[in-house]
């Protein structure tokens, strides 16, 4: 155990990073100070995203401010972004110029969004809208208003390198169902574009029977899929696919590729050349043994190579699950107690798909390698358990509790 007070300084405040500030300092005395760094002073629950564009949710609804949390918690909280790390002196640049030290750090920052990496890709500059952060999804909402005064053909999906397939899907279903109830239908088909092997295989493989179930999904809205498909460019209104069919749109939503961040990648020796950090089976660094992290910025090898590359998912309750034994590790180091191991083989997922007013339930005791008891559910029940999880959460959070 150390005598000294020591300094936890965590590098994003979502999923992982929250989970984990309040998990340390319910775990370590007031001797020890926690730091969190992000430049958002809002948390955004970004599940719900996937409504904003349709008027469901507004802004407030799915965010509340960070800092007077942490102040009733006893955390500092600093909105401004790491831009480096000096990992042989423990610092952590940032944005605002003031350097932070530590004596154990979590990185929890996320994906960078590589819109880059396609020409024509994204929301800045591009033609295509994204609900991946509060920003793009009000964007989105003012392209949805201007789609439903001139409706046309839509293109949802995910792009090659990407991973958060889910979120891709489930705005699909949602697309569809207001696309019907607003009876367009005729004038706006809609296609699904993806870099996954199949229709149901998220990254991973897929669950049970998940990939006919999709499809049984799409066949009933009468949605056309293109999987195993990269895109080459967007252009106004029109979607260059590699193999050389040009899909027009009206309105499109992709996922863009992922990246580790910025400071990420600007730190030898950090990252993989990917900017995604390597962890061990404690989501500690391999060689940097004070450096953890946890959520959609650490590695995570596919389990078999896919014809486009399409990552591993690491949802918003994988990305806490790993926050928590990160937290407990941290705590461990500095209380002198036990660590403890997650093997990434050993993630459960569970997965919930939005449809509007419908949805799948998607259960994996093991996202990598078999599941023993996957289980899959198709109904109204799947819309209402995502609400029931966004009040439950949101509810939690703002209280400055990780779980009940
Ligand atoms: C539309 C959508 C729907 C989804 N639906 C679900 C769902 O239903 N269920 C589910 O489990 N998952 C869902 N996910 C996935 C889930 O949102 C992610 O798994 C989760 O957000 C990952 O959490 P994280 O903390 O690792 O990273 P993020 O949520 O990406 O947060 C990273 C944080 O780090 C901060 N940051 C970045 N760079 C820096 C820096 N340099 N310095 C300081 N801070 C930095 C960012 O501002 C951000 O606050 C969805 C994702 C999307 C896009």
């Amino acid at each position: 155990m150390s005598n000294d007070a020591q300094q936890i300084v965590i590098v994003g405040s979502s999923f992982a990073g929250m989970t984990a500030a309040l998990e340390i300092r319910r775990k370590l005395d007031e001797r020890h100070r926690i730091v969190v760094l992000d430049p958002h002073a809002d948390f955004t629950f970004i599940p719900s995203l996937i409504w904003l564009p349709f008027g469901l949710r507004e802004p407030e609804d799915v965010t509340f401010p960070l800092g007077p949390i942490y102040q009733r918690k006893g955390i500092d909280f600093r909105a401004t972004a790491a831009t480096g790390f000096d990992l042989d002196q423990r610092i952590v640049h940032t944005a605002d110029g003031e350097d932070v030290h530590y004596d154990k750090l979590l990185l929890a920052t996320g994906p960078r969004l590589a819109f880059d990496k396609i020409p024509g890709l994204g929301p800045h500059g591009g033609h295509t809208q994204s609900v991946c952060t509060l920003d793009h999804a009000l964007l989105a909402r003012d392209a949805w208003t201007r789609f439903l005064e001139n409706p046309g053909p839509v293109v949802v999906g995910t792009a090659q390198g990407g991973s958060c397939f889910g979120a891709s899907y489930e705005f699909l279903f949602n697309v569809k169902h207001r696309i019907d109830k607003a009876g367009l239908a005729a004038a706006a088909p809609v296609t699904f574009v993806t870099a996954e092997p199949f229709l149901g295989h998220f990254g991973f493989g897929g669950v049970a029977d998940s990939a006919k179930r999709v499809e049984r999904f799409f066949e009933r809205l009468g949605i056309e899929g293109i999987p195993s498909n990269a895109i080459a460019e967007v252009r106004d209104g029109e979607m260059q696919l590699e193999g050389g069919r040009v899909l027009p749109f009206a309105y499109s939503m992709i996922v863009p590729p992922f990246t580790g961040v910025d400071a990420i990648r600007a730190t030898p020796g950090l990252g993989n050349p990917m900017g995604f950090v390597p962890i061990d089976d404690e989501f500690r660094h391999p060689q940097h043994r004070d450096v953890f992290a946890a959520g959609v910025d650490i590695a995570i090898a596919p389990p078999a190579q896919t014809p486009v590359p399409a990552g591993v998912p690491k949802t918003g309750q994988m990305s806490e699950a790993m926050a928590r034994v990160a937290a407990h590790n941290i705590a461990a180091d500095v209380n002198g107690t036990a660590t403890q191991q997650m093997p990434l083989s050993e993630i459960a997922a569970v997965c919930v798909l939005d449809a509007g007013n419908n949805g799948i339930i998607f259960k994996a005791d093991h996202v990598l390698g078999d599941s023993r008891h996957p289980h899959v559910m198709a109904g109204p029940q799947a819309h209402w358990a995502k609400v029931a999880f966004e009040r439950y959460f949101l509810a939690t959070r703002r209280r400055g509790m990780a779980s009940l």
